[in-house]
Parts: C-alpha cells; structure tokens; sequence
C-alpha cells in the first residue's frame, strides 16, 4: 500500500522478500534445524528455503517451467543450455543463474545481483505460531538488513515481461477499468483477469455478508504506480500495473502492511493474524484463482496487496484458471 508520506511507498514484497533473503542468507547462515520450527508455518519456511533451493537445477527446471504454464506464448520451452536452465522471451534468453533471471552477457557478473524470490505460497494461511527467541532476534533486524543492502536485482526479465523499462512506456500499457466500483489503472494484459476476479467476488456476495461488508467498505483499489518497493532499489509490480491495493476502511487496532508497524516500533513481526486486517478469505481466493499471490502470506506482510504471479502458484502446484 501507498499512503506513506515520505519517500517511504510500499509493498510489492516478493521481489523485497528476495533481498531480504539475500541479506539473511549472507549474514546468518542457518541450520536444517532451524528452519524445521516453522514458527509461522510456511512463512518462515519460505525464508530458510529460498536461497538453497535456488542453487538446486531441478528446482531450476521448475521455475522455468511454471513460468512457460503461465505465459503461454509469450515464453518459449525451457531448455537446459550449457549448465543451466533457459527460457526465451521475445527473441532473448533467459538464464536461471540461481534465481536472478540473466541475460547471457551478464551471467559472469551473477554475484552482482539478487536473486529474485520464486517463494513457497501456501494454499491456505497456516496456523499462527508465536515467533521464538531466535526469530525474535533475527526479525528484529530485517529491516536494517535490507536498508544496507547494495546488490540490486536484475529487472531485466520482468521488464520484458511486461513490456516496461520506463515510465512512458509503463503509461503506454496502463488501461483504467472499474474494480468494485472504484477506479482501477492496470496493465491491459491482466484487464480480464481482473474482471474475473471481480465477478467471482460479486458472485460470493450473494451468500456472504462478510464479502458485502468488505465491499461497503472498500475506499480504494490502486493498481499502476511508477516506484520502487519501499527502502529498496528494487522495481515494485506496481510499477507493471501487475499488482492492486485494496484498501478497505481500517479496522482499530489492526495491522496491515509491516513497514508502518514497524514504524511504530512495534515487533512487526509479532502481531498475530488476529491483530492484522485481512479481507474475507472469499476475496483472497477469488484473486488466487485466477493468478494472483496475497500479501498477506508474505512473512514481511502487506495485506491490501495483491500481485499477478501465476509462475509462483504453478511452482506450488496451486491451480490457475484463465476463464
Ligand atoms: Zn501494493
């Protein structure tokens, strides 16, 4: 979400759960026992595993080929090439290069970039566990972590993806459209999977006053927004139009996005699901169905947040209907 008055804009975490990682992994190595606690289920479970997994080439060849399920067309048949997975967008190769998606000229700079995060997203939102004295301590410095990281990720994949390299450009593909009777700017490539998306939740309000509720409620829905992911040097999927906020009236005494809890020195992340303010789960389903990861289940939470990854579902073997 966006409402920050400073520099400080928000969200679009995944790519933020990236750096994160990065920093964590480079600085506190952790054991296998310590990522079998799960203290937030496979929140925390994503953390541990990211950056092992992503050395892993099976693990390679399964990205590749979530990502050639989820754009289909767009993306050629991952190939194994020399001693990696590759993909072809438009014409260019795309190497795995431990999760950092890079051209071939770049490979032999690959410790110059983050990985990107091809994370663990659970199906359902797993129990809440409190955090123990060790991920006390290591929470605690997340964000600190993330201020002093220098690498950057490589934007290149993404910004082909999307067609998007700069803000003009960016404004070329941005189409406005109604969302729940508020005013939506998104990429025109994800225009009907929104309108889905809507339908399936008008659809659910028939039976649920919950869903009516949040609806009656609901006081903005922002889509494109030209920026970097807070405290980072990194490009936010709002910058593709491929992620929307949908902020509903707040609820007192409710969390929603940690960097503003964290604001107010508070253990962001501490607060229990029952202290942060989420949307019915009908909602959250209605934009997983059709491609869409909730903020919400992102250790470093944003849960107004919604973004077009269709690769992560595919990865975690979560259906993604098209109509
Ligand atoms: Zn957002």
């Amino acid at each position: 979400m966006h409402l920050s008055v400073t520099t400080r804009t928000l969200s679009g975490i995944p790519i933020l759960f990236a750096a994160l990682l990065a920093v964590a992994s480079a600085q506190a190595p952790r054991s296998q026992t310590q990522s079998r606690q799960l203290p937030f289920g496979a929140e925390i479970q994503a953390e541990v595993s990211a950056q092992n997994r992503q050395q892993d080439p099976a693990f390679a060849e399964r990205v590749m080929r979530a990502f050639a399920a989820a754009y289909p067309g767009r993306l050629g048949e991952p190939v194994f090439r020399g001693s990696d997975w590759a993909v072809s967008l438009g014409g260019i190769v795309y190497y795995f290069a431990g999760g950092r998606m890079l051209r071939e000229p770049l490979l032999s700079r690959a410790d110059e970039f983050l990985p990107h995060s091809f994370y663990p997203y659970p199906a359902e939102l797993p129990e809440w566990k409190s955090p123990t004295a060790e991920q006390n301590e290591r929470f605690r410095t997340i964000r600190e972590r993330r201020q002093i990281q220098t690498l950057k990720h490589s934007q290149d994949f993404f910004d082909d993806l999307w067609g998007i390299h700069n803000h003009a450009q960016g404004s070329a593909r941005m189409q406005r459209m109604d969302f729940l009777g508020k005013k939506l700017i998104v990429h025109y490539s994800i225009m009907e999977e929104i309108a889905l998306v809507e339908m399936r939740i008008l659809e659910a309000a028939k039976t649920n006053a919950a869903v009516r509720a949040w609806i009656q409620g609901l006081q903005s829905a922002t889509g494109w927004n030209w920026r970097n992911i807070a405290e980072t040097a990194s490009r936010s999927y709002h910058s593709y139009g491929a992620a929307v906020d949908v902020l509903s009236k707040p609820e007192r005494g409710k969390e929603t996005y940690w960097l503003w809890t964290a604001q107010k020195n508070m253990d962001w992340w501490a607060v229990p699901y029952s202290r942060r303010q989420h949307p019915p789960q009908e909602v959250i389903k209605a934009f997983e169905a059709y491609g869409f990861t909730w903020g919400g289940k992102w250790l470093v939470y944003d849960t107004m947040h919604f973004e077009y990854r269709p690769e992560i579902l595919i990865l975690n073997g979560l259906p993604v209907l098209r109509e």
